[in-house]
């Protein structure tokens, strides 16, 4: 099922409806030339990551976006570190039209300007994904914002990180195949099998 869903993906981003595997092929050989996925990330979750999470609600004006303790000094090192930094999250708010793309587009570039005062850079990139539910197949678990990462940014995943607060992170990571470190928080009820368990978001930088 995972295979399929990934397979369907990929299919979609080439443009092809069924026309036949080589050129599904040819398309992978043409965006995956050997030696050229270099750039390593650390992609982040955002929400119980970069910042509190609103329990049963959605971050939907800069005002209700609380940044976590240690971004900012995490942020600074990872890019010294060379490192892309790349915020990879769901944002179904906009598909129940509790805000719209504009608004979130808006916390994020608030976001940027915050990081820029306190850590003298930005994140590379946020993707995010305001569909509802899981069948379009962008959504986390699914690995596709990954994926569309690593093709935009020239990423070798196998040497980039996926930080989550969910279970979904670590299986998008896991399915992507980066590797994934679990951020514990107060909310946090079973812990998925990840490549390292953190309780601080600094935490990562001893792994790199
Ligand atoms: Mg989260």
């Amino acid at each position: 099922m995972k295979f399929s869903l990934d397979f369907y993906y990929l299919l979609r981003m080439a443009g092809i409806n069924g026309k036949g595997f080589m050129r599904v092929r040819e398309f992978v050989k043409s965006k995956s030339p050997p030696g050229t996925h270099s750039e390593r990330a650390i992609f982040f979750d955002r929400d119980g990551v970069i910042n509190a999470r609103i329990l049963g609600g959605y971050v939907r004006h800069w005002n209700e976006f609380e940044l976590l303790p240690g971004v900012a000094e995490t942020l600074r090192e990872i890019k010294q570190r060379g490192y892309l930094a790349i915020i990879i999250t769901n944002q179904r708010g906009v598909g129940l039209g509790m805000m719209s793309e504009a608004e979130l587009r808006a916390v994020h570039e608030e976001l940027q300007r915050g990081m820029e005062q306190k850590a003298g850079v930005r994140f590379d990139d946020i993707i995010f994904c305001t569909d509802l539910d899981d069948s379009l197949g962008r959504r986390k678990p699914s690995p596709a914002m990954l994926l569309e990462a690593a093709e935009k940014w020239n990423i070798d995943l196998a040497n980039s990180w996926m930080i989550g607060d969910s279970m979904s992170d670590i299986e998008a990571g896991h399915r992507a195949g980066t590797k994934t470190a679990y951020l514990v928080t107060p909310h946090s009820e079973e812990i998925p099998k990840a490549t390292k368990v953190i309780h601080r978001l600094e935490d990562i930088l001893r792994f790199l």
